[in-house]
């Protein structure tokens, strides 16, 4: 089956094709020249379903979209949906990262309890059959200063729970297996086998 990647996010594509590209041919939205959406949904789950199905529109192709975000609890959630546009609409990773650091100034550590969340839509043309939608959540802190080089996003920031590293310490295997993305792309995994039973 021919699946579009529908993000133009190279860390997200990195790790959807490392651990789902054997159950599938996925090919990035970039190869049909397609941008993403602006993402005006209110949840995770509204912006996943809108930027698959406007991939699967424009291609007659099943489209398989992510849409993900850090939610924090000393800021009641932020950055949430609006994570990838924290400091600002084109905000680099870094600038992000600077603004969270600032964001938590003179918070203790034990305050700086954080998730990460992660929705897919596997979404086919015209709706059918109906939509996948798979989910992760992983907990962790925010830590005081960025650590380790793997990764994107928040990753040197945060620590999962149970762990001393950053996220960006881990290996991309090890995060694929215990993260967010990795949670729902098990999911979405076992989901597509059970279609092929
Ligand atoms: P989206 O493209 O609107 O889904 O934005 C997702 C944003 O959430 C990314 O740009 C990152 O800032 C953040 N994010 C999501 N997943 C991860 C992750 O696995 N590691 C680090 N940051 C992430």
């Amino acid at each position: 089956m021919e699946i579009v990647l529908a993000s133009g996010n190279k860390g997200k594509l990195k790790e959807l094709q490392s651990k789902l590209g054997h159950l599938a041919d996925f090919v990035a939205q970039s190869s049909f020249g397609l941008e993403t959406p602006e993402e005006t949904g209110s949840t995770y789950l509204e912006n996943a379903i809108l930027k698959a199905r406007f991939v699967s529109e424009q291609t007659g192709l099943p489209a398989l979209a992510d849409d993900s975000g850090l939610s924090v609890d000393y800021l009641d959630g932020a950055p949430g949906i609006y994570s990838a546009r924290f400091a600002g609409e084109e905000a680099t990773d870094q600038e992000n990262n600077d603004k969270l650091l600032v964001s938590l100034q003179g918070v203790p550590h034990i305050d700086r309890g954080a998730a990460f969340h992660c929705v897919l839509a596997l979404v086919y043309p015209n709706d059918k059959p109906d939509p996948i939608l798979c989910e992760g959540i992983w907990r962790g802190k925010i830590f005081e200063a960025p650590r380790g080089k793997n990764g994107f996003g928040y990753d040197p920031l945060f620590q999962p729970d149970g762990m001393e590293c950053a996220s960006a310490e881990l290996s991309p295997k090890h995060k694929n297996q215990i993260s967010h993305r990795g949670k729902a792309m098990s999911m979405l995994a076992s989901r597509l086998t059970e279609q092929d039973d």
